[in-house]
């Protein structure tokens, strides 16, 4: 018998793999070291930074988004540099972290959770500042970001300093430009928007970024990197099976990706529209497509709206950080059509008729 509900995730990461990253990781096992594989990188490769549109390099890193984060902070910054990091949610939390590891001196700017970054919020930091570490889709919230405005206004004042963003949920989700929005570098996990297992970071950076790389580390080490992945090679052994996973993606997808970004930013729309038609109130001051953010109403808890989710075969997320507790999210950013849009906001208000029955 067909089950009731074939399961799916609802999540901003993992999602509903693509087809063709199924299809790629059945084939047999390539080597690292052969033409076939080095044909392989190369064309993700390509793929990826027409992707990120920039004429500069995206190296793959065998890691979650964080490996990528990690890597452009360690390799772009001296430690004792200043860096200027605007913080209201978990991630933009952990460039916060991540820099503060890494030697940086942290210049923070606090803003409350769902909140997204103004230019006045920028413009009452006092210089001078080596960096600008943002986040584009603020996944904790579903908040988005306005990183090219946030670009602009920092440079007018810091000409000389990097501006790096968190584009882990936004690129594929909604429009990115690297050089094209005045920005440096850039991170993004293979879980997320391009549909693949996690496993594979993808870090991009201008040509600009790749003048100013300021090596250190072993493993994650961009220098070492950068000398081989042009070839076709990594310089440790790379999760070869994602990477052939990322070239079939692309293959389907950037010839369609901006039907794919509005087909992604409908199915948000639609979600939004149910959950106030309920009258629950949105998390983020501007919403990105990857997430859609609701605060729990008074009397209901994350474990009844997960578990009410979870009775039909899907799987939802609730809050991190100060927002644990105190909304649920959902994402469409995963394999998806409008279908899945119509039947998960219906999903969300018979959720809702039952938890208020
Ligand atoms: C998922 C995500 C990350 C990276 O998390 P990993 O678990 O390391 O892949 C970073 N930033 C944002 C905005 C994310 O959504």
């Amino acid at each position: 018998m067909e089950p009731m509900y074939r399961p799916r995730l609802l999540t901003p990461g993992p999602v509903e793999l693509h087809p063709k990253a199924l299809e790629a990781l059945s084939r047999p096992q390539l080597h690292h070291r052969s033409d076939a594989a080095k044909q392989v990188f190369l064309q993700a490769k390509a793929g990826l930074e027409a992707a990120f549109q920039t004429q500069g390099q995206v190296l793959m890193l065998t890691g979650s988004g964080t490996a990528a984060m990690d890597a452009l902070v360690q390799n772009l910054f001296a430690p004792g540099e200043r860096v200027l990091v605007p913080v209201h949610g978990n991630f933009s939390e952990r460039w916060a972290k991540i820099a503060k590891e890494a030697g940086l001196e942290v210049e923070r700017i606090d803003l409350p959770w769902g909140q997204v970054v103004r230019p006045e919020h920028l413009g009452s930091a006092t210089g001078p500042f080596a960096g600008l570490l943002l986040t584009h889709s603020e996944s904790s919230t579903g908040a988005l970001n306005d990183v090219r405005t946030l670009a602009q206004a920092f440079k007018a004042r810091f000409p000389e300093a990097l501006v790096v963003v968190d584009a882990i949920t936004s690129l594929f989700v909604s429009a990115f430009a690297l050089e094209g929005w005045g920005l440096d570098a850039a991170a993004c996990g293979s879980q997320k928007g391009i549909m693949c297992p996690p496993g594979l970071a993808y870090a991009a950076l201008s040509p600009r970024a790749l003048e100013r790389l300021k090596p250190r580390g072993f493993y994650l080490n961009l220098a070492s990197e950068l000398k081989v992945q042009s070839t076709g090679e990594s310089a440790w052994t790379p999760a070869i099976n994602l990477v052939a996973a990322t070239a079939a993606v692309l293959e389907d997808l950037l010839p369609r990706l901006p039907e794919h970004i509005a087909l992604k930013q409908h199915q948000n729309d639609l979600l939004y529209a149910a959950g106030q038609g309920l009258g629950l109130q949105v998390v983020p001051e501007a919403r990105s497509p990857a997430t859609t953010c609701f605060y729990l109403p008074e009397g209901v808890s994350y474990g009844q709206v997960k578990n009410a989710f979870a009775a039909r075969g899907a799987t939802i997320i609730g809050g991190q950080g100060q927002l644990k507790g105190k909304v649920f999210r959902l994402s469409l950013m995963g394999y998806s059509d409008l279908y899945d849009a119509y039947a998960v906001a219906q999903m969300l208000r018979d959720v809702w008729a039952e938890l208020s029955a």
